[in-house]
């Protein structure tokens, strides 16, 4: 066990009716105003005791002055206090008994604040009364500020300082002070409107933050729990798939079948590859879903690539007599990863190969991209793709229909093809014809050898 818990483990979940996460954030937001509430409220403080001691004596000044001070050291020492907490220092940090003491302080506060229209209230002086009005009127619009994420505190405040000074305005009876002291009634309740607005907007924009932080959490973890599920899925299917193909070869070598027990075991071999080109692809996809692919970039030469690719394709272009032609790269150069590069080159020119028609070509080429630079394109002259079908293009598992013919897939390949390129710092992107045929297009950022 850890004898020191962080800040927000140590945050008790509050009673009154609140989220313990919204009193958090109240207390955080009235703590931080504090030490600039104290310090502009001292100025203030001083300007009055100064100008008014002229106009109502030295005992009443003297004695609001040493409540003031008082008032303002304990407030410090609060301060002080709940800064400790929240650093470490005290055992548990209860949100909710700070909210308590925070409004204590403030309670204090505002009788020392109401006492000023009581201790240095001139009489007959008009000018020093309208500067008086003015000093709280300012010191309650900042109040609204400093204490918006607490309305009861707010109001309180207000109260406490602008009624008495209401009262005082009022009782000279007649002229300005009597307007003035109609006008502080007004500003006073228009105040205690708006700290309520102001505090249920902070309220609902907490409850939104924390709604989104729910979800989030959510939706990673359920992320986390897929991968982790279809990782060891794979796996787990792997293994014996792998069992079934060995055996199905080793029956398919021995001379103790017939013919149509040969068909059989090729049938078997036929799915099994099938299904384990399947789960490797499931495996690929959600490694790059949950960032776990690793890449090593570097300069990579397409010609090259494409040479290393050949040898792979040539059984399925005999098997469709399609004929390749990868001479038009010249000198095309990514900052790639060549294994990845790789992959993606092989799946579309596999489906260059498997989605042409008999006899048909396919050739790869550059082609320019946006802002001159380069992409390595690979056309083919097989069935192409309809306009509308093209959105639906890079959605998993979508193969367009052609789950209904004789071509065998998965529909993952270009969903990885396009996430791979896109790691790796690139576009990839295609154009088609309907029976005319297709080009893939991928844009990757060019490597040392490569004019932009
Ligand atoms: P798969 O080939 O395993 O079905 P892909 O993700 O590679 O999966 O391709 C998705 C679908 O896009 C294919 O099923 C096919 O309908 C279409 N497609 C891909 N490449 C071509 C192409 N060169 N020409 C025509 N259609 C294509």
């Amino acid at each position: 066990m850890p004898s020191r818990l962080g800040a927000a483990q140590r945050m008790k979940v509050a009673d009154d009716g609140k989220s313990a996460a919204i009193i958090a954030e109240q207390v955080r937001l009235l703590y931080e105003g504090v030490q600039s509430s104290m310090l502009s409220s001292a100025i203030l403080a001083g300007i009055l005791v100064f100008l008014q001691s002229d106009v109502v004596g030295l005992y009443p000044v003297i004695t609001w002055a040493a409540l003031f001070v008082a008032t303002l050291i304990g407030r410090m020492i609060l301060l002080r206090s709940y800064r400790r907490a929240l650093h470490g220092m005290a055992p548990i940090f209860d949100s909710a008994r700070w909210l308590l003491r925070f409004r204590v302080g403030l309670v204090l506060a505002s009788i020392v604040w109401g006492l000023a229209s009581i201790l240095l209230f001139p009489n007959q002086n008009l000018a020093h009364q309208t500067f008086l009005a003015f000093t709280l009127a300012g010191l309650s619009a900042g109040a609204i500020a400093t204490l918006a994420a607490d309305h009861i505190a707010a109001s309180f405040f207000l109260l406490m300082v602008l009624s008495p000074l209401a009262f005082r305005l009022l009782s000279e009876g007649q002229g300005i002070p009597l307007a003035m002291g109609v006008m502080v009634i007004l500003y006073c309740g228009l105040l205690v409107a708006n700290a309520k607005r102001f505090c249920r907007d902070i309220i609902e924009r907490k409850l939104a933050e924390l709604a989104l932080d729910t979800a989030r959490l959510q939706a990673e973890s359920a992320n986390r729990a897929k991968s982790v599920f279809l990782s060891s899925m794979s796996h787990e299917l792997r293994t014996p798939l792998n069992a079934i193909l060995g055996f199905a070869q080793l029956l398919d070598t021995g001379d103790s079948l017939n013919d149509e027990q040969h068909d059989f075991v090729n049938e078997i071999m036929q799915a099994g590859q099938h299904l384990l080109a399947l789960v490797n692809e499931v495996l690929d996809l959600s490694k790059i879903e949950s960032g776990k692919l690793d890449l090593l970039i570097e300069t990579v030469v397409c010609a090259d690539l494409a040479e290393h690719c050949m040898p792979l394709l040539r059984p399925l272009a005999t098997k469709f007599a399609i004929n390749i032609n990868i001479n038009g790269l010249g000198n095309l150069a990514f900052r790639a990863d060549r294994i990845r590069l790789k992959q993606v080159m092989l799946n579309l020119l596999t489906n260059a190969i498997k989605y042409n028609r008999p006899g048909g070509l396919v050739w790869l080429h550059v082609m320019a991209g946006r802002g001159g630079r380069k992409r390595l394109a690979i056309s083919d002259t097989g069935l192409g793709i309809a306009t509308d079908k093209l959105p639906m293009l890079f959605q998993p598992f979508n193969r367009l229909g052609a789950e209904a013919g004789t071509i065998e897939g998965t529909g993952i390949g270009l969903v990885i093809c396009q996430r791979i390129v896109e790691m790796m710092g690139g576009e990839m992107g295609v154009e088609s014809q309907l029976g005319k045929g297709s080009t893939f297009w991928i844009e990757l950022p060019p490597g040392e050898g490569t004019a932009e």
